[in-house]
């Protein structure tokens, strides 16, 4: 079955991304994801009808067939003994024979190196797109979410630890191949499918499958990552994605190198690439106390987005909830989330938001020309969108930028 997480407070579902800080979900949202998991792997049920793949479950790590996950990988380069050097993030591992990458979902294989989660999905939802969050891209619609073991980086503030800094084998999965994961998007009216919780880059040839499967079927792809990725797998991968969601955790080499265990660089050079590419993108900045929370780094990263994504890019500054290696830290107060935001508004960006925050105004998107209410959002639920098909502003018409409606 997928994973739940269960705790004394209750259930736990996976967040969006590691830099999510709201994980706890309300009764019906874990009934939906008890549902989608059911009819994902379970014994039959409405989505056993509507996939063209056979049913198959099982239970746990132990005893599973791990065969079926086990695909060749598509980003690597063989080098001589046996051993290869992986080339899909910036850590280019080499890996000797019988040994994995740092993500511990790659394993060389005589030479050949394999993904070892290729379908084998450990947690799956159906959320909003706005707890991606996703702010402009189809407001008001359900993603079919699904995530494997696994990730390239080891941020100490993970929410979702369990699955990201897990073996393949450590927890329990699922065999939910591309065409199932897209018949289930169908099924449950969700106009996309969403590759998240973990880390997506290191299982991109199931994202890149499942999208096409997706496509296939009338399903878009979005797609939420650290940018942790080298340059010629994020055009293949991410390529194939409708929108993006890039958590950049800090402005400094010295956070990644101490707190995420990544780089910086290689994630700027994502966001860059992405902009070039022309794909929609979003950027999550999770505000940590005293670790990425001064003035000097906000204006930093405001600066730099104007002058090298534009204006228009959206920008979530969220709120910090202490979790895994950090719990010694507070919540991000919430003026400092507006310090952050009154920054970056006064460095010329169009759409700064707050997030994790219920019912903050900053979660509202506002026209930048006429400053009206354009999108009202509450939680992760969108209750008003009054911007017109054309995706102008009904007031002033000032184009704003996203894709509105499907
Ligand atoms: S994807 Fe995994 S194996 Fe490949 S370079 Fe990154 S951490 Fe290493």
């Amino acid at each position: 079955m997928f994973r739940e997480f269960v705790t004394n407070e209750g259930v736990k579902i996976p967040t969006d991304s590691v830099s999510e800080s709201r994980g706890w979900l309300d009764r019906r949202s874990f009934l939906m994801c008890a549902l989608a998991s059911g009819a994902a792997i379970g014994a039959g049920g409405a989505a056993a009808a509507a996939s063209a793949e056979p049913v198959s479950s099982s239970s746990g790590a132990q005893g599973q067939d791990d065969s079926r996950f086990v695909v060749e990988a598509k980003f690597y380069e063989k080098l001589a003994n046996r051993k290869i050097k992986c080339k899909l993030c910036p850590r280019a591992c080499t890996v000797g024979d019988k040994e994995r990458g740092y993500c511990g979902v790659r394993e060389n294989r005589g030479g050949t190196y394999y993904t070892l989660v290729h379908s084998r999905v450990c947690a799956a939802h159906v959320d909003p797109v706005e707890k991606k969050p996703l702010f402009h891209y189809l407001p008001g619609t359900n993603a079919f979410s699904v995530a494997t073991a696994g990730c390239n980086v080891n941020c100490k503030f993970c929410q979702n630890w369990e699955i990201s800094q897990s073996r393949p084998e450590q927890i329990p999965a699922d065999y939910a191949p591309p065409q199932r994961v897209a018949a289930l998007a169908k099924q449950y009216k969700c106009p996309t499918i969403a590759y998240t919780y973990s880390e997506p880059v290191i299982f991109s040839e199931y994202l890149m499958d499942t999208a096409d499967a997706g496509h296939k079927a009338g399903i878009r792809s979005i797609v939420v990552s650290n940018g942790y990725i080298q340059e010629n797998a994020l055009k293949q991968a991410y390529g194939k994605m409708d929108a993006v969601k890039i958590d950049l955790k800090a402005f400094t080499e010295k956070y990644y190198r101490d707190v995420v265990t990544g780089q910086l660089k290689p994630v700027l050079e994502t966001l860059v690439t992405l902009r070039k590419m022309g794909k929609w993108t979003e950027i999550v900045y999770l505000v940590l106390p005293t670790l990425n929370d001064n003035d000097a780094e906000f204006r930093g990263l405001a600066k730099w987005i104007k002058a090298n994504l534009g204006p228009d890019v959206p920008l979530h500054f969220t709120q910090f909830h202490p979790e895994y290696l950090l719990k010694n830290l507070p919540i991000t107060p919430v003026p400092t989330l507006e310090r952050a935001k009154a920054i970056a508004d006064a460095e010329g960006l169009h759409y700064v938001y707050i997030g994790n925050v219920p019912g903050h105004p900053a979660q509202n998107t506002y026209c930048p020309q006429c400053h009206k209410l354009l999108v009202e959002r509450a939680g992760f639920t969108a209750n008003r969108v009054l911007i017109r098909k054309d995706g102008n502003c009904p007031y002033c018409k000032h184009p704003i930028p996203g894709i509105w409606h499907a």
